[in-house]
């Protein structure tokens, strides 16, 4: 097999009536590109992966059980063959058509490219919701993002080096890269409204949870070992 160019990792968890089209999306999104689609199953108990149609350039990893998207995308990253890495949700609320212009950035020097969401097409709580955990959590942590919610995001393999896996790392991508001086940008993406299945989060399971990583992320960020060597002369 030729190494690909570029891995689209995709957490999936219950997405049975979004997949296949999500698929189809991104193979003519990404027609130009050599490319490989690393679908991660997060323990759906749905007919997600049946609907994943297998062919040369799709790879499928299971978990036994449903463990979060954090370890989802960190099992994805991990297990990518190409150089550049592509996160995007499995629920088709990215558009897949988003995917040239985050390459272009990477072209043009970038390390790290992170989407923001132009018009959300959330309920009005989440992004409120969203909304307030985006600003506090960029002050706090310095990634000078404004929308780490926004799962698309193209990086240079080398940025899976600077990630941590714990339970909600995928909030904390642009904060981790940022901390080890590689260089972010940001554009804006699309996003659309979910028409099939359902959120996997709500207030509780989230902005608390988040807001305590946040604390622990500020607190490795901070204490964090970063040495250069010497090169000879
Ligand atoms: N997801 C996952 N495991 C989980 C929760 C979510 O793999 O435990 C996936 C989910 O299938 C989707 C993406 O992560 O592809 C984002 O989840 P969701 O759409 O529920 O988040 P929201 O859009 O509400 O922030
Ligand atoms: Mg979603």
């Amino acid at each position: 097999m030729i190494t690909p160019q570029v891995s689209i990792i995709i957490p999936v968890y219950n997405e049975e009536g979004n997949v296949a089209q999500l698929q189809k999306e991104l193979e003519l999104a990404l027609k130009d590109v050599s490319y490989e689609l690393l679908f991660v199953d997060d323990g759906s108990r749905d007919r997600t992966v049946e609907r994943i149609q297998r062919k040369p350039g799709v790879r499928i990893v299971e978990f036994e059980k449903n463990t979060g998207q954090s370890a989802a995308m960190y099992a994805g990253l991990a297990a990518a063959s190409g150089k550049i890495l592509v996160l995007i949700d499995g629920d088709l609320q990215n558009d897949p058509s988003d995917i040239p212009r985050l390459l272009a950035e990477l072209d043009r020097g970038a390390d790290l490219v992170c989407g923001y969401r132009l018009n959300r097409r959330d309920t009005w709580f989440k992004r409120v919701q969203s909304q307030i955990a985006n600003r506090v959590r960029s002050r706090f942590t310095m990634d000078g993002v404004r929308d780490t919610g926004c799962t698309l995001k193209a990086m240079r393999r080398e940025c899976r080096e600077a990630l941590i896996p714990f339970h909600g790392m995928h909030r904390f991508i642009p904060a981790l890269v940022k901390g080890l001086g590689y260089r972010i940008t940001e554009i804006p993406v699309k996003h659309r409204p979910r028409l099939h299945g359902a959120s996997k989060y709500n207030l509780g399971n989230r902005a608390l949870r988040a807001t305590i990583d946040m604390f622990g992320v500020r607190w490795f960020l901070d204490r964090q070992i970063k040495f250069m060597i010497k090169t000879s002369k």
